[in-house]
C-alpha cells in the first residue's frame, strides 16, 4: 500500500470512532418509530401466550380417552360445547367428552390434548358448521399435542427488547404484541447533503457542452434516507470556497448531526472541499486505500462530523456503503449493527489493482442449487451510473489481492 493512503478499516474505525451517538429520546407512536432506535429497555409484564390455547382448529380432549384411537378403531365422544378464538370456555371437558375449539382459543378446563379437525369424522367440511353432538375420533393425540402453553413465547419479566435495539417490523410486532402503542426512541440523525462542482446543473435546464446533471446529491440523499437519516438540507454549489462555506453554515445553523458532500476532495487545482474542511474544521482522514473511492476526506466542519466522499458517482455510492452507512448507525444510537454479507463462489475471474476494491456485481443463487454465486455486472468505471444500476451486490477484494479465480469464495454486499 502506498504510505499514504489509509488502511480502509483504519479510516473507518477513525470515522465510527468520531460519531457521539445521538441519545435525545421522544415519545412517540409505535408506527412513528419504525425505522428508529429504541431508547427503553423492554420487559414482558406478562406470560405470552397469557393462556394456553390451541394451536389448531379441532377438538379439545383428555388424550387417555382417545389414546386407543387408531385407523379402524376410533373413539367417539360426546361434544359439550364451543370454544371459539377471544373467550374463555365456561366449560368443563370430563371423560368421554370434547369441546369444539378454534386455533387461539383458550383450552378449556379438563382438556389436555387438541385434536385436529382432520384427524376426525368432522373433518369434512360440510360437516365443519353447526355444532356436532358427537364426535368420532380417527387417530388420538398425546398429553399436550396441538397446546400452546402459557408462557411458551416469553415469560413475565424476561428481556424482550434492548435499548438500542433498531425497531424494524418485527420488532414492531413484538411491542404491539407486549402491549406498546407508544414508545421512547431516538430520533433519526438530521443531515445534509451536498454536491459541488461548476459542472453540476440542476434537472430542467439543459446542460451546455462540457456541463452535466447533478446526479449525486439524489442518490446520497436516497441512501442517507436508506441508513436511517432525515436529509434536511440538500443542494449544489459551485467549486468555489466562499460558496462551499456559506452552504456549510447554513447546514451547521440547521442543527444537523452529520454533513455528507461530493466531489472537490481530490488533487485537482479546483478542489476546495478539504481546504474548507481544514481551514473552518479539521480534517481526520483523507485518502483510502481503496477502489473505487481513494479520493475520501473525513473530519468535522464547525464541530459538525463531516464526510466528504468522492465526486464520482459509483465512488460517492460506495464510500457511502463503506464509510457513512455504518456512521449513521452509529450516530443514530443502534447498537451490534451488522452489514449484511456473503460468501459467494465467483462465476468468472476478477481482477483488482491490490487496493481494496468493491467490483460492481450481481448475486444469485446458482440454478443447480448450489448456493449463492458472484459475477461482475455493468462497466466497471467510477463514473457510470448506468453500470452500478445494473448491479445488485459489491464485490469485495481484500487489499493486497491482485486477482481471484473462478470458482473461488468472496465476500459479497448485497445493495439495495
Ligand atoms: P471531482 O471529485 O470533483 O474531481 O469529480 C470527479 C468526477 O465526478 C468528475 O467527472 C465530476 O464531473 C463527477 N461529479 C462530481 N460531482 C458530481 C455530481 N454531483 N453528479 C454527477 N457527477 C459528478
Ligand atoms: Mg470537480
Amino acid at each position: 500500500m502506498k504510505a499514504d493512503l489509509l488502511a480502509v478499516d483504519e479510516a473507518r474505525r477513525r470515522l465510527i470512532g468520531g460519531m457521539v451517538p445521538l441519545v435525545a429520546a421522544e415519545d412517540i407512536a409505535l408506527d412513528a418509530a419504525v425505522g428508529r432506535v429504541l431508547a427503553m429497555a423492554v420487559h414482558a409484564e406478562a406470560d405470552h401466550p397469557s393462556f394456553a390455547n390451541s394451536s389448531m382448529d379441532g377438538f379439545a380432549v383428555r388424550a387417555a380417552d382417545v389414546a386407543g384411537a387408531a385407523m379402524g378403531k376410533p373413539v367417539t365422544l360426546r361434544v359439550v360445547g364451543d370454544a371459539p378464538a377471544g373467550r374463555a370456555s365456561p366449560i368443563t371437558v370430563g371423560p368421554g367428552e370434547a369441546i369444539r375449539i378454534m386455533t387461539g382459543a383458550m383450552v378449556p378446563e379438563g382438556a389436555d390434548a387438541v385434536v385436529p379437525v382432520e384427524q376426525t369424522d368432522a373433518g369434512d367440511r360440510s360437516q365443519w358448521g353447526a355444532l356436532p353432538d358427537r364426535v368420532t375420533v380417527l387417530r388420538g393425540e398425546q398429553t399436550g399435542a396441538n397446546i400452546r402453553p402459557r408462557g411458551q413465547d416469553i415469560r413475565d419479566g424476561d428481556a424482550a427488547l434492548a435499548s438500542g435495539k433498531l425497531i424494524g417490523p418485527k420488532e414492531a410486532g413484538l411491542l404491539a404484541m407486549l402491549g406498546y402503542d407508544r414508545v421512547s426512541a431516538i430520533r433519526k440523525p438530521r443531515t445534509a447533503a451536498l454536491a459541488t462542482g461548476d459542472e453540476l446543473r440542476a434537472a430542467g435546464t439543459r446542460p451546455e457542452v462540457g456541463a452535466i446533471y447533478d446526479s449525486n446529491s439524489p442518490m446520497v440523499s436516497a441512501l442517507l434516507v436508506d441508513a436511517g437519516a432525515d436529509v434536511v438540507r440538500r443542494g449544489k454549489v459551485g467549486d468555489d470556497a466562499a460558496e462551499i462555506r456559506n452552504w456549510l453554515d447554513a447546514a451547521v445553523e440547521d442543527g444537523v448531526d452529520l454533513i455528507v458532500s461530493t466531489a472537490g476532495v481530490s488533487v485537482g487545482s479546483y478542489d476546495y472541499v478539504r481546504d474548507v474542511l481544514m481551514k473552518y474544521g479539521s480534517l481526520e482522514g483523507w485518502r483510502v486505500n481503496m477502489r473505487p473511492g481513494k479520493p475520501l476526506a473525513f473530519g468535522r466542519y464547525r464541530e459538525v462530523p463531516f464526510v466528504g466522499l468522492p465526486g464520482n458517482p459509483v465512488s460517492a455510492f460506495v464510500g457511502f456503503e463503506v464509510f457513512v452507512r455504518p456512521a449513521l448507525r452509529q450516530l443514530a444510537g443502534e447498537t451490534g449493527w451488522q452489514r449484511r454479507r456473503v460468501r459467494a463462489r465467483l462465476a468468472e475471474a476478477v481482477e483488482s489493482d491490490g487496493r481494496e476494491s468493491y467490483l460492481r456485481g450481481t448475486l444469485e443463487d446458482a440454478a443447480d442449487g448450489s448456493g449463492p454465486v458472484a459475477r461482475l455486472a455493468g462497466h466497471q468505471g467510477s463514473g457510470n451510473l448506468f453500470g452500478l444500476s445494473q448491479s445488485n451486490a459489491l464485490i469485495v477484494l481484500a487489499a493486497g489481492v491482485q486477482s481471484m479465480e473462478e470458482g473461488q469464495l468472496v465476500e459479497v454486499w448485497p445493495i439495495s
